[in-house]
């Protein structure tokens, strides 16, 4: 009994992994960056603006675990791959990809700029091919590695005023299951998480009416949806890939 219990829990440690998390300022990136730091990963911290992502990998080693923190935008592909190569040099690997920067620009689509369309577009989904695109060659060598992509409720079931927003996050589940399939054989998983209504600067601005929406009748946690990434991420998740979780209270069955 006691040696099955140990077992259980070291399924779950991420001692001596490398990850990356981007959009880690705030947010879900935030909760996540900690909770993978206190399963023992060492957090590589991405965000845009220097002050937020410095200010998690500080709480990260206050906490007594490694990180750092590099500030890039991480729609601009040449950047992002500078970044990869030099985290690479640094580190020899990554293990862990987590793709979570994300913005909304919404409108009505006869109201959408061309600017608020590509802003979505590369900023949401162009950065996963980026990041992916500069991190997987190390997984593959070492043939093991973990990406989660974060998609959205609203990249499977659209949403009024966020044709380009639904769009990139639906395009992020075609790229997850694409990948997944590429590199099944080489010990890396790749898959989804869609959050539906989380608290987080990014839907502030909702209206108590937004619960009427949500099948459990309150808002989700950035910790409710770190804690599935920090699943899919462990050894326990092994055999997952090309899933989309669903976090959301029930939004979409
Ligand atoms: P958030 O609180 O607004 O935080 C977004 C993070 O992404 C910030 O750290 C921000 O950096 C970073 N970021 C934005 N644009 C960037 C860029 N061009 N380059 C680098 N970093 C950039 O967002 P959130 O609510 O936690 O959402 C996280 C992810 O979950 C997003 O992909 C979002 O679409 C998805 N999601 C969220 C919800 C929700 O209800 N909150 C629901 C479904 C899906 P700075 O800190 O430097 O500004």
């Amino acid at each position: 009994m006691f040696y099955h219990m140990k077992q259980m829990t070291s399924e779950w440690s991420l001692s001596g992994k490398i990850c990356v998390v981007t959009g880690a300022g705030r947010g879900i990136g935030r909760a996540t960056a900690l909770k993978l730091a206190s399963a023992g990963a060492h957090m590589i911290c991405v965000s845009k603006n220097e002050s937020s992502c410095a200010s998690t990998a500080e709480e990260i080693r206050e906490s007594g675990h490694g990180a750092e923190h590099i500030a890039v935008d991480v729609s601009d592909g040449k950047l992002v791959a500078a970044v990869c190569e030099s985290i690479l040099s640094k580190h020899g690997t990554v293990d862990i990809l987590i793709n979570n920067a994300g913005i909304a620009r919404d409108n009505l689509m006869l109201r959408m700029s061309d600017g608020e369309w590509t802003e979505v577009i590369n900023t949401n989904l162009s950065s996963c091919f980026h990041w992916t695109k500069g991190l997987l060659r190390a997984m593959v060598k070492k043939r093991e590695g973990r990406i989660v992509n974060l998609s959205s409720v609203v990249g499977c079931a659209g949403n009024f005023g966020q044709a380009n927003y639904a769009a990139a996050k639906a395009g992020i589940i075609g790229f997850t299951k694409s990948v997944a399939r590429e590199v099944a054989t080489r010990g890396i998983t790749v898959n989804a998480v869609a959050p539906g209504f989380i608290q987080t600067d990014m839907t502030n601005t909702l209206g108590e009416e937004i619960k009427e929406t949500i099948p459990m009748r309150q808002l989700g946690e950035v910790g409710d949806v770190a804690s599935v990434i920090e699943f899919l991420c462990s050894d326990g998740a092994k055999y997952v890939t090309g899933q989309v979780i669903h976090v959301d209270g029930g939004m979409y069955m």
